[in-house]
């Protein structure tokens, strides 16, 4: 069995082909985003079975207690089924967690997935978190590609979608995240001075830390098609054991 040595663990950029000085060293928190969590796997690369989910959490904190790297869960969207799947769990496990939500469609459905237009929390329901201590962030108004959004479309949203969720939920939201993970440069820029503090991208080849402002945060995208390892990209470490 391949074990654990956090000794082995390379700097981050070795990890990672980012060309970057920002992760020269290895990151104090890492930021992981989920989408869906179902009572059972299904065919769907963004949905994890509630088992493969408790899984995750436990290799989750064997990680963190190896490295010292703490990590931080997020999901997108705010699919109906977050409330009896994951929320349960996490609360188990006594971790935080955030939700990045879309004002324009809460309490509709998923209408930007023509095959899958899955259901998605409505206020009542993330209220009923909110109280219990799940935090809320934005996902903007309507899940618009941002290929699409002119930046003075993007300002109106970002204000427009946050002033909505502190307006109905009683909260200060602070935080972003863009539709399909990917944003640009200026973009980014435009989110930070409509007052959001941290921009929440999803990694990929694509990014280049340089480009972006230091308040963007590219989160690995954990699927329901790769391994835990694969999904934090932590494959190169040759005496990986986070076990089952
Ligand atoms: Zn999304």
């Amino acid at each position: 069995m391949l074990r654990f040595c956090a000794k082995s663990i390379p700097p981050w950029s070795m990890q990672l082909p980012i060309p970057s000085t920002r992760f020269d060293s290895m990151p104090r928190t890492l930021t992981l985003v989920y989408h869906r969590i179902l009572p059972t796997q299904a065919k769907d690369r963004f949905a994890l079975s509630s088992n493969v989910f408790t899984q995750h959490l436990r290799q989750l904190t064997r990680f963190e207690q190896a490295t010292g790297i703490s990590t931080r869960i997020t999901f997108d969207d705010g699919c109906q089924g977050f409330a009896d799947t994951a929320w349960p769990l996490l609360k188990a496990c006594r971790r935080e967690a955030m939700q990045f939500i879309l004002p324009g469609l809460v309490g509709q459905a998923a209408t930007w997935i023509e095959n899958n237009p899955f259901p998605l929390l409505n206020w009542g329901t993330l209220k009923v978190l909110v109280d219990d201590g799940l935090r809320i962030g934005s996902h903007l108004m309507g899940h618009t590609h941002m290929k699409r959004l002119s930046l003075k479309a993007l300002r109106y949203e970002a204000d427009r979608s946050r002033t909505i969720l502190q307006a109905q939920l009683g909260i200060e939201v602070q935080e972003v995240a863009v539709p399909y993970g990917y944003c640009s440069p200026d973009q980014a820029h435009a989110l930070l001075d409509v007052g959001y503090n941290r921009v929440h991208l999803v990694y990929g080849p694509w990014f280049n830390p340089a480009d972006y402002p230091e308040e963007v945060i590219p989160r690995m995208e954990m699927r329901g098609d790769r391994r835990f390892e694969h999904c934090l990209n932590l494959n190169q470490f040759a005496t990986l054991d986070i076990g089952p």
